[in-house]
């Protein structure tokens, strides 16, 4: 069974700040984890979906879930759904099981009428700048509280598993010189470009 607090180091080395919303990712992809029955992904074998947007609050619950289960941008076995909501659903790619995983609405609600919240981050205040003082006593909560007072689990489902593959073909740009993926390749004029060079190449002179 992963402990979350075994990554919160290097999780705040990742994430840049203390903030509550980084912790709760921890402590939710461990969940899952744990429901799944799997290891931390050193390679791709599980995959995490996440319903959150963009520049919204607490959505730096992300790099909570990338540390503790290893789905990562650079492995590609992370994305993101655009629904401005916390849930996680965590697939074991080689058993096609999943299962979503998402913090518990009134936890959330509560972590928002702290300080941290109210006289700092609400007023624009970067999270770089609030005092250890006022932050670490929500991180604190976050890593300490039952898993059950954290999160909502939902049922263990079938996933149909796609993609994963992987290229290693690639060529140089015949006008940039960059390497670039076979399958990115653009043909203009009998040269094989890039696409921001086949892009500049088809523009009004
Ligand atoms: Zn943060
Ligand atoms: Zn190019």
């Amino acid at each position: 069974m992963i402990d979350p607090n075994d990554y919160l180091d290097a999780a705040l080395l990742l994430h840049g700040h203390r903030c509550p919303a980084m912790p709760l990712g921890l402590r939710a992809g461990a969940a899952a984890m744990e429901l799944l029955g799997v290891e931390r992904s050193g390679g791709k074998t599980l995959e995490a979906i996440l319903e959150l947007g963009d520049g919204h609050c607490a959505h730096c619950f992300a790099d909570g879930v990338q540390m503790i289960t290893g789905c990562t941008f650079g492995k590609g076995n992370i994305r993101k759904l655009g629904y401005g909501k916390f849930g996680l659903t965590l697939v074991d790619r080689q058993t096609g099981r999943a299962v979503r995983v998402v913090p518990r609405a009134e936890a959330q609600l509560q972590s928002k009428q702290t300080p941290f919240f109210t006289e700092y981050r609400m007023k624009g205040i970067s999270p770089t700048e609030v005092p250890q003082a006022v932050v670490q006593p929500l991180i604190d909560k976050v890593m300490a509280a039952p898993a059950e007072a954290l999160l909502r689990f939902g049922e263990i489902t079938a996933w149909e598993v796609v993609g994963g593959d992987e290229t290693f073909g690639s060529f140089v740009c015949a006008r940039c010189g960059d390497m670039v993926v076979d399958r990115y390749a653009r043909v203009v004029n009998g040269h094989t470009v890039c696409i921001p060079c086949e892009a500049a190449l088809h523009a009004p002179a």
